[in-house]
């Protein structure tokens, strides 16, 4: 056995991420010489959920670094939901709106299935996380559709890094509605054969280490260890997790690890669903932060993009 560790090739989803969004410039000034106005995206932020703020700001700051406008309405966490469809009908109801995105978790005081019946009033043309029920189905039938961003993102990230994805056997982890269905869906369409695993999978580890291509979507820590890995497969992490507790950060990364020293300053570190120790095992591995995050955000843009294309009938 060689003494030299085998390292993963990186997944660079901030590289990918800048070229999708370099390669909608020429889109946006065509449809701006076009229409007489940019692409324009819709965002509604109810409650004070810190980590939604921050996600709002970066797309807004990232739409209109392209040259797209946006609209932002925010709602306090004391909003009834009918004020939160009041908005979502009157972006539904302007015609200079090409894209709208109800930012995720909307306030528990809402109600338990808001979130649901919200992208449920999404005008489906204007649907840019491609959550609506005509959108999926869409997927599903594999038509034209605007298509959930984070699994969009992660098939970007395999083609423009040359990942093989026909033929091969893909395994996601996890069966949301807004990653592991549509990712399933998306590698069944480009050819892959497909298994997707959930909590009650039995032998996960066993199914997992027989994937090509390994999708991990499940909210856990360091979840996906070496031993779910078949030598020289592509792991994809999807996972975000916050490490609020230094032992864990020590265990999952040991205490060399510059996610201390990151710890130390912030108190709380990023950590996807596949323990780093995975690296060593794959042949090619998305990073948290880095891999699929920066997708998600460049998938959102390229919808809206494609969305305001549509509407004008220029796609
Ligand atoms: P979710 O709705 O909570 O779904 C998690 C899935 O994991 C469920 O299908 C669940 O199975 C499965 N699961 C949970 N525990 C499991 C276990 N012990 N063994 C096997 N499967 C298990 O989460 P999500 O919205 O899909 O998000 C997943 C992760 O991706 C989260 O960390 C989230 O923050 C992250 N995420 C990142 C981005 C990005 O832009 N990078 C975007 C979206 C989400 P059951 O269905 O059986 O419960």
């Amino acid at each position: 056995m060689s003494l030299i560790q085998k390292t993963a090739r990186l997944l660079d989803g901030a590289a990918v991420g800048a070229g999708i969004r370099n390669g909608l410039r020429s889109r946006i000034e065509a449809f701006i010489e076009f229409a007489g106005r940019p692409p324009t995206l819709g965002l509604l932020l109810a409650g004070d959920d810190p980590g939604s703020a921050i996600y709002v700001r970066s797309k807004i700051k990232q739409s209109e670094e392209l040259g797209m406008e946006t609209r932002l309405e925010q709602l306090p966490a004391t909003a009834s939901f009918s004020e939160a469809q009041e908005i979502v009908n009157t972006f539904n109801r302007d015609v200079t709106i090409d894209g709208i995105l109800v930012q995720s978790p909307l306030p528990s005081g809402m109600g338990d299935d808001a979130e649901q019946q919200i992208f449920d009033a999404v005008d489906p043309a204007k649907d840019v996380d491609g959550f609506h029920p005509s959108n999926v189905g869409r997927l599903v039938q594999r038509r034209d559709a605007l298509t959930a961003c984070t699994p969009s993102g992660v098939i970007e990230l395999l083609d423009r890094n040359g990942v093989q994805i026909a033929g091969k056997h893909a395994v996601v982890i996890g069966r949301s509605d807004i990653v592991g269905k549509p990712m399933a869906l998306l590698l069944l369409h480009r050819h892959a054969t497909v298994t997707i695993c959930h909590s009650q999978t039995v032998d996960l580890a066993m199914v997992a280490a027989s994937a090509d291509i390994l999708v991990a979507a499940v909210g856990k820590p360091a979840f996906v260890t070496p031993d779910f890995v078949k030598p020289g497969a592509t792991v994809v992490d999807v996972g975000t997790n916050a490490l609020t507790e230094r032992l864990e950060v020590e265990r999952i990364f040991g205490l060399e690890s510059k996610k201390i020293v990151a710890f130390e300053k912030r108190g709380q570190v990023l950590c996807g669903d596949v323990h780093p120790d995975v690296g060593a095992v794959a042949g090619a591995l998305s990073p948290v932060p880095g891999g699929v995050g920066p997708l998600t955000i460049a998938m959102l843009l390229s919808n809206t993009v494609s969305a305001a294309e549509r509407r004008a009938g220029l796609a």
